[in-house]
């Protein structure tokens, strides 16, 4: 293997690596991951440390993992890849049919893609194109949440609403109407939460009213605003989405790409409301943290809109739409989801999880917890009664990071937020020593 050196070198040289500033990037050694191992990554200087973002929110029974090596290595033994235009393969066929017998009930069929934009650029184009196939050609907009992340794509981009992202693309972007986001913690519309009666849902049935001859549908993630700073849904927000959508006979999108498999607690985030979205995106966990496969699921009453004649075909795919390698591994991280009773044994470990957060109260700095099973975001804030942030260019957020670094651990912020989504499979005592860690690292910055 090449030299660290050689490979830092080339690492400047010649990679642009994503979401990074790669002028910042460049001033500090990088870590240069060559091997995992449960939810341990090791890098090329033999570092070990606990992957605490489970590889940006993908990684579920760890890494290495032999199962999942080996459906991979068994499939890849009969073939790689084959195209699904047109014709199909096993694995795809297969998987197809767990996802609809995982799923909610409403949710029949399966678009596989490769991505969690892709996944919702095409949940938003089946939108669109389901109303145009019924003749009701006006709907060509979409009523979406600010503080929503759904990918990089131009069509996943233009129903995001995080603008430090979005704000440069937006005369690139399609219209769309942004309803309040449901921050509590910093409430745009002022209200109080414990009182409000959800009046960011209220304001957004009244966009939906005023717009639904224009709108195709809603669009929001589940059960949590990931990275918009892992803002949780207040109880009560994906019924009352159902019911707007319902009212107004909109479709409702939901965008299960960062919360599906697991990680708030429950296979699904909808599944906390009971809520049955009319389509919904999944990547990430789809293959356990292992290979891009990503899939929008829909009703039959959609699909059967593009049922028929060739000019309401859905003229959308992408080369490696329904890889066998993915699809094989996305069964099995399903078998051992279920084998190994992955939710069950989390329920545990999401109870300590919430215990140790308490003590994140005693440093100074941090201004809110958000928790959803497995899912965390710590809000450091430079005064906790006024709730004002660090200013944005001292990158607290980061230097917490790298502190964490130091003592073995990797996590990755969301701007002044710290994010915590281990491995599903961890046990409790890296569970406490990722909490140990980070506690350390926020104090070290915040309060030197
Ligand atoms: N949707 C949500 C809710 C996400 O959190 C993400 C990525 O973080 C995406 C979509 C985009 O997924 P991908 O990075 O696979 O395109």
């Amino acid at each position: 293997m090449p030299s660290y050196e050689d490979l830092k070198k080339w690492d400047f040289e010649y990679f642009w690596h994503p979401f990074t500033q790669m002028k910042e990037y460049m001033e500090r050694d990088p870590v240069i991951v060559e091997r995992g191992d449960g939810v341990f990554l090791y890098d090329v200087k033999g570092n070990k440390y606990i992957d605490g973002i489970s590889s940006l929110w993908v990684n579920i029974h760890g890494h290495n993992r032999e199962e999942l090596n080996q459906a991979i290595g068994e499939q890849l033994s009969k073939i790689a890849h084959s195209t699904t235009l047109g014709i199909s393969n096993v694995p795809a066929i297969l998987l197809a049919k767990k996802l609809v017998e995982i799923t909610p009930k409403r949710l029949r069929k399966v678009f596989f893609s490769d991505t969690g934009a892709c996944a919702m650029e095409i949940g938003i184009k089946v939108a669109y194109h389901y109303w145009q196939n019924l003749g009701v050609k006006g709907k060509r907009k979409f009523l979406s949440v600010r503080n929503g992340y759904h990918g990089d794509t131009i069509g996943a981009m233009s129903v995001g609403g995080i603008d430090l992202f979005h704000s440069i693309y937006k005369p690139l972007l399609f219209e769309n109407y942004l309803a309040p986001s449901p921050y509590c913690y910093r409430c745009e519309l002022n209200a109080n939460p414990a009182t409000c009666g959800l009046l960011c849902l209220e304001k957004l049935d009244e966009i939906a009213k005023k717009h639904k001859d224009e709108l195709c549908a809603i669009v929001c993630e589940s059960a949590v605003q990931a990275a918009g700073g892992m803002i949780v849904l207040p109880q009560g927000y994906m019924k009352g989405l159902r019911e707007i959508a319902d009212r107004y006979g909109l479709l409702l999108v939901l965008d299960e790409v960062a919360v599906g498999f697991g990680r708030t607690g429950r296979m699904w985030g909808c599944e906390h409301e009971n809520v049955e979205p009319d389509i919904m995106a999944i990547a990430k966990g789809l293959t356990g943290g292992y290979l891009p496969v990503a899939a929008t699921l829909v009703t039959d009453e959609i699909y059967n809109a593009f049922l028929g004649d060739y000019t309401k075909t859905f003229y959308h795919g992408h080369t490696y739409t329904g890889n066998p390698l993915g699809c094989a591994c996305a069964l099995k991280n399903i078998e051992l989801f279920e084998r190994d009773k992955v939710l069950e044994a989390l329920q545990s470990k999401i109870e300590h999880l919430t215990k140790r957060l308490e003590e994140f109260w005693e440093l100074k700095h941090v201004g809110d917890i958000r928790q959803k099973g497995f899912l965390v975001g710590i809000e450091l804030v430079k005064d906790r009664k006024t709730k004002e942030p660090f200013p944005y260019r001292e990158r607290t957020g980061f230097k917490v990071i790298y502190k964490a670094r130091e003592r073995g651990v990797l996590i990755r912020p969301l701007g002044d937020v710290i994010v915590i989504m281990p491995p599903l499979v961890i046990d409790l005592e890296n569970l406490d020593k990722l909490i140990d860690v980070i506690k350390w690292s926020i104090k070290e910055v915040t309060e030197r």
